[in-house]
């Protein structure tokens, strides 16, 4: 459990020099306490102390690294149960599985599936992050599935309880930071010296909470502490069942034995049942999945669950924002209008499916303006006519343009005269207060 405010304060050096942002030791201590600052905001503390206060106040989960170079990834480090109580840090890994019993074109459709699926929404790249070999008796397709699939560079995840061919399997992908899954009572210890030698995170199941319980302490004990749980159980509910519990262990009861990451076959639960897996996998995104299995990558599979996942794993107090640049419409021309509207992503998504909708050529700016709506940015002064002549300059928009065309949003039509000040030689054009009306709009405009 972790330390008070008043055992941490005894820790300091009680100087209130306030190096750390704080005007006083105990206000500092009080801030570590609640998990709100690091320790190390303080300079001055002994290493001594910080090696006390930093096992004492570390999250009760884990946080493990898998996948090496540009597929490294986080896992765990959760510290709430609900993303509404602070925030929900380390999103879920999507991986799709492979095995030794695949046919060659099953496998090579497989990995063009994964491949085809890669986009960015809202400044997020949304891809396959893993991808996991069962191990089922061909040793030899075992190991040439893992070695094609390795160039995919995800997160290699082993599943292969046999510790000889695991070992070989290993060989294969060592210093990527691979996850070796399969550890069980019957071959923790041979387990445990792989996953030690290869620095793998090690995957342990068990037929019960308490049998997985008593392998992780076995795996801590032997100095093995990179671990993740498969809670998979013999039917949809014990699953969610062991999820639920092994993260309620770890951050409502404060035991850390139960705090590791977790992996979830949505596939091998949801036998053959596209849209049940994508059911699943949605519901572990919400309850607790550090890891979610799927069988292929497609579409129709990723579109719903990354972008729930997206949605799950961003900060509450934080607004969704998209990148301030100049969007491009319709492959708009020198003489097509310049539509501005801030970055808040909500805003975004629905003025610029409107320009979509319309057919029209145009440019879409958007400034640097705080994450906020339009009336809320621009009371905030983040969205002002001295913005806009910045990002016009900034863009390089006009260089683009023969004939300059602003068009304002009709909430803050009060902008005009303030813009036309800044943007001499620009006609500035009150656009419409609803988004809905932008395609009319435009082509009345054209
Ligand atoms: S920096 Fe350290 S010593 Fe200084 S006020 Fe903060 S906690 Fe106290």
């Amino acid at each position: 459990m972790g330390l008070t405010g008043i055992e941490i304060f005894k820790l300091t050096p009680r100087t209130n020099c306030k190096e750390c942002g704080f005007p006083t030791c105990m206000a500092f201590s009080m801030k570590v306490a609640s998990g709100a600052v690091e320790i190390e905001k303080c300079p001055h503390i002994s290493d001594e102390a910080k090696a006390k206060l930093s096992e004492a106040t570390a999250p009760p989960m884990k946080t493990i690294t898998v996948g090496k170079g540009s597929s490294e990834k986080k896992i765990g480090g959760e510290t709430v149960l609900f993303r509404h109580e602070k925030t929900l840090v380390n999103k879920p890994l999507i991986a799709v599985q492979f095995c030794d019993c695949i046919s060659d074109e099953r496998l090579e459709e497989k990995i063009s599936n994964i491949k085809k699926v890669s986009y960015d929404r809202i400044g997020e790249h949304m891809q396959a992050e893993g991808a996991i070999v069962k191990y089922c008796g061909d040793k030899d397709k075992f190991l040439k599935v893992l070695g094609n699939v390795k160039d995919l560079e995800l997160v290699n995840i082993l599943y292969c309880s046999d510790a000889a061919v695991a070992k070989e399997g290993l060989e294969l992908v060592k210093d990527t930071n691979p996850v070796l899954l399969g550890a069980n009572s019957e071959n923790i210890n041979e387990m445990i010296s792989l996953a030690k030698e290869y620095k793998a995170t090690l995957g342990i199941e068990a037929g019960t909470i308490e049998e997985l319980y008593s392998l992780a302490e076995t795996a801590e004990k032997a100095g093995q502490k990179e671990l993740i749980f498969n809670v998979g159980g013999k039917d949809i509910a014990k699953t969610f069942e062991t999820a639920v519990e092994t993260r309620r262990a770890a951050l409502v009861g404060g035991d850390r034995t139960m705090g590791y990451p977790s992996i979830v076959f949505a596939n091998t639960l949801s036998d053959g049942d596209d849209y049940l897996q994508t059911a699943l996998a949605s519901a572990f995104v919400l309850k607790y999945a550090s890891i979610i299995v799927l069988d292929d990558m497609s579409y129709q599979t990723a579109l719903p669950l990354f972008g729930l996942r997206q949605n799950i794993f961003t900060d509450p107090q934080k607004p969704m924002r998209v990148e301030p640049k100049i969007y491009e419409f319709a492959n708009p021309k020198s003489d097509s209008p310049v539509l501005v509207t801030v970055d808040f992503a909500l805003t975004y998504f629905v003025v610029s499916g409107e320009i979509e909708r319309s057919k029209m050529p145009a440019w879409l700016m958007i400034p640097d303006s705080g994450g906020y709506s339009v009336l809320t940015s621009w009371a905030a002064g983040k969205f002002s006519g001295s913005v806009i002549r910045q990002m016009v300059k900034d863009s390089g928009i006009e260089e683009k343009l023969t004939v300059k065309r602003l068009v304002i949003p009709g909430k803050v039509a009060v902008l005009k005269g303030d813009i036309e000040e800044e943007l001499p030689g620009w006609e500035i054009i009150v656009g419409p207060d609803e988004a809905m009306q932008i395609p009319k709009f435009l082509n009345e405009l054209a």
